[in-house]
């Protein structure tokens, strides 16, 4: 994917992009000076599917994002029952767990999709 050329008529400018699969797409530049995060979302080629990197190839200052992460942890303790069986120790545990004090040991951190809002 590359910028193939920089065409203005003296009243607009058009910034062609051209995608590996060979589809060029047209940009407004003056769209792209006045909106900071023009092109921060992904921009999919129509022909072959593919994300554009259109901010990396306009050469685009990056900007500033907040982004929405979750978190999900995984934690261990060891929980007592009384049981006569596997399955019924199972349940009763599970029951039970909610009255336990769990040490956290690890995470994983996922972003969330469409999650992202440009700082102002
Ligand atoms: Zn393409």
């Amino acid at each position: 994917m590359k910028r193939l050329y920089s065409a203005t008529n003296g009243i607009a400018t058009l910034e062609v992009i051209e995608c590996d699969c060979g589809y060029h797409m047209g940009i407004d530049a003056s769209y792209v000076e006045q909106v900071d995060d023009a092109f921060f979302g992904k921009t999919i080629c129509p022909s072959c599917k593919e994300e554009i990197p259109v901010r990396a190839i306009l050469g685009m200052e990056p900007i500033e994002v907040d982004m929405e992460v979750s978190r999900e942890c995984v934690a261990f303790n060891t929980v007592t029952v009384v049981a006569n069986s596997e399955e019924e120790a199972r349940r009763k545990a599970l029951d039970k767990a909610g009255d336990y004090v769990f040490s956290e040991k690890d995470a994983n951190y996922e972003v969330t999709d469409n999650c992202w809002h440009a700082v102002p």
